[in-house]
């Protein structure tokens, strides 16, 4: 190593001009995904780097020119399923990092420069050879749970046959809510004064969500994001059209200089421009996630700029802005509201033209008190809970035709015709000292069944 060290000295004096001082890789990280691994190198400069592959056993070779670890470099650990081992050694000059590799993969790599506290940054992402995670969820969504076609009805096998009467209509098709845990990996996203990051607290509310959607009948829950590894706005967009989402969530925690900023806030996605100026500071903070999480700069994101077109749908919109209204009013009886409206800003992962889309800041980690609250798994379950009612409250009014929930809506409002009756024939009830009940109340006003106040809703 020592004459190693020497012989880079002698080709550094003579080639300063065009070479780089050797490096340091300062730290390795592994972040195994569904359907990729991520390695990522942090380097004290610039380097070249070199990749092959070995066959018979798979191995995967990273050469780093002119690179040597760091002292503090701890010991990585395989992860995944796609790297059994990782071994090291100084190799002609190089560092040459072997990676022992459970199946045959298709590596892709890019380098990041220094940003939002990182260094320079090698990115080798591994792609097992033909699986990759959208094709799997594009073949889910195409089995027959979706289609709202006889063949989706309970396998008949299963149930009594006295209960399954031939004349019952298909049942509708599940309603499908895309739950999407923001940053992830590389990306933290903020980070609260004891350290609490933001990747983990959203993916803890996404996955108390997730149980509750997955307990609902008529809807059911796509996790985006379901671990500790990086998705691009751009693959969380496709990953949701791609599951043929109905509804699009997207789970964050606000940070702000001013620690003394709380509450919760919900966001739609502005075609012209954003509400105020904490909303335009926000998409732009939450669209940066891209270049913290690291993402190519040669990946084109053809979705993401044809869309622009398609977001005068109006239907979309209005839809978003049900859900934000609805979403927003639970959060604001769960605490307190950072603003009291609706907030519109141009945020990427909110750009799917055809799926209705809001983005959750569920607290301030900014805040030392809100902090300490997202970090509470009752909290979290709280904050689920309301970003669950919010969502039901919302499909009962905008369930689109041949889903589930749209039956039972019309069933409902069958229902209704048969209660309006009895309730405007029934003689009036023996007076007595009546407390204002949902009954009554209903009395008075026009019967809504898909208010949540109706006491003859199947959704309460
Ligand atoms: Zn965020």
């Amino acid at each position: 190593m020592k004459s190693l060290r020497i012989v880079f000295a002698g080709l550094l004096l003579l080639t300063t001009l065009y070479a780089h001082a050797e490096a340091e890789v300062t730290a390795v990280r592994l972040w195994p995904a569904p359907d990729n691994t991520r390695l990522v190198f942090e380097l004290s400069g610039a380097m070249e780097h070199r990749l092959f592959m070995l066959r018979d056993p798979e191995r995967l070779v990273i050469d780093l020119k002119d690179t040597r670890f760091g002292k503090n470099i701890g010991r990585l650990e395989a992860a995944g399923e796609l790297v059994g081992g990782v071994r090291s050694a100084p190799h002609d000059g190089s560092l040459r990092v072997v990676l022992d590799l459970k199946q045959r993969v298709q590596p892709k790599t890019f380098t990041l420069p220094p940003s939002q506290g990182y260094d320079y940054r090698l990115v080798i992402d591994l792609y097992p050879e033909g699986g990759d995670e959208i094709a799997t969820l594009a073949a889910a969504a195409e089995r027959p749970s979706g289609t709202g076609k006889a063949s989706d009805l309970p396998k008949a096998a299963s149930s009594p046959p006295a209960k399954a009467p031939a004349a019952s209509p298909a049942r509708g098709r599940d309603l499908v809510v895309a739950i999407d845990a923001g940053h992830g990996g590389e990306d933290p996203g903020a980070i609260g004064a004891k350290g609490t990051r933001e990747k983990d607290v959203v993916l803890a509310i996404a996955r108390k969500l997730k149980a509750l959607v997955a307990s609902e009948p008529g809807i059911k829950p796509v996790m985006i994001r379901d671990g500790d590894y990086f998705v691009s706005l751009g693959n969380r967009v496709r990953k949701a059209r791609t599951a043929k989402a109905d509804l699009f969530i997207s789970i964050h925690a606000d940070a702000f200089l001013n620690r003394s900023a709380n509450g919760s806030s919900v966001y739609m996605l502005s075609d012209k421009g954003a509400t105020s100026e904490h909303a335009r500071f926000l998409a732009q903070k939450e669209n940066d996630s891209d270049l913290v999480g690291g993402v190519s700069l040669d990946d084109k994101d053809d979705l993401l700029a044809s869309v622009l077109l398609d977001l005068s749908q109006t239907a979309t919109k209005e839809a978003s802005s049900d859900l934000a209204e609805r979403v927003l009013g639970n959060l604001g009886g769960l605490g307190k509201l950072h603003k009291s409206h609706v907030e519109r800003a141009g945020f990427r992962v909110l750009k799917a033209p055809d799926i209705p889309s809001i983005l959750v800041e569920t607290a301030f980690i900014s805040n030392h008190q809100e902090e300490r609250l997202l970090k509470s798994a009752q909290h979290q379950q709280s904050l689920a809970n309301a970003i669950f009612k919010g969502i039901t409250t919302h499909l009962r009014r905008y369930a689109p035709p041949g889903t589930l929930i749209a039956q039972q809506a019309a069933l409902d409002r069958n229902q209704r015709g048969t209660s309006d009756l009895r309730l405007v024939a029934a003689p009036p009830a023996e007076p007595e000292p009546e407390p204002i009940t949902p009954q009554t109340h209903l009395a008075d006003k026009d019967l809504d069944p898909f208010d949540e106040d109706n006491p003859l809703s199947a959704f309460r």
